[in-house]
């Protein structure tokens, strides 16, 4: 953890969360064009850390969620781009901003952070359905259970599988509609 721990000196105007290997930058600015210039300025930086430690970003796991009030106007995708080295050394924006280097990260309408699905609108849907998956998954697992185990066992057996599947990052995506919550409340 001493090797990664100071990704955050990369940090100039985005948060820094890391949780293991896991790294989410998070860029927030009413206007879209500034949030993405301090994304953009703070993903440079990161890859210059990146190559002076010999770790290099994986493509295929990194993406872009852009989340906004469905009532706002999206303008247009959110490119942020993974500069070749040379251009990094620039340390320019006006010269980053007009380079050729072709490799842009993935945008995507909802991303799977640390076991919670945030959507682009944090209405949060997409993962009330995994959940929901989930525990009904449970629910018949414990009907089948209910004619051989004890009471108390299957008590406890609901605390540990269905409570804490349920308690799982309820402090984000207990905020849902009561429509969504309603359909868990329903299995
Ligand atoms: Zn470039």
């Amino acid at each position: 953890m001493c090797y990664v721990n100071d990704i955050i000196r990369c940090s100039s105007s985005c948060k820094f969360y890391l949780y293991a290997d896991d790294l989410a930058i998070v860029s927030v600015h009413k206007n879209q064009e500034d949030a993405v210039r301090n994304l953009q300025k703070d993903c440079n930086a990161f890859l210059l850390w990146g190559h002076d430690k010999a770790l290099t970003l994986n493509m295929n796991k990194t993406e872009i969620l852009h989340i906004t009030s469905p009532n706002v106007n999206r303008q247009g995708q959110i490119k942020i781009k993974t500069h070749y080295l040379d251009c990094l050394h620039k340390q320019d924006f006006e010269k980053w901003k007009n380079c050729n280097c072709l490799k842009t990260l993935k945008q995507v309408k909802v991303f799977k952070y640390l076991g919670v699905f945030i959507d682009e609108n944090l209405n949060w849907s997409n993962h009330i359905d995994v959940l929901c998956e989930k525990l009904c998954l449970c629910a018949m697992k414990l009907n089948d259970l209910k004619w051989f185990v004890p009471s108390e066992i299957m008590l406890q057996i609901y605390y540990g599988l269905i409570v804490s599947i349920l308690n799982y990052g309820i402090g984000a995506w207990g905020l849902a509609s009561d429509t969504l919550i309603q359909r868990i409340q329903n299995l």
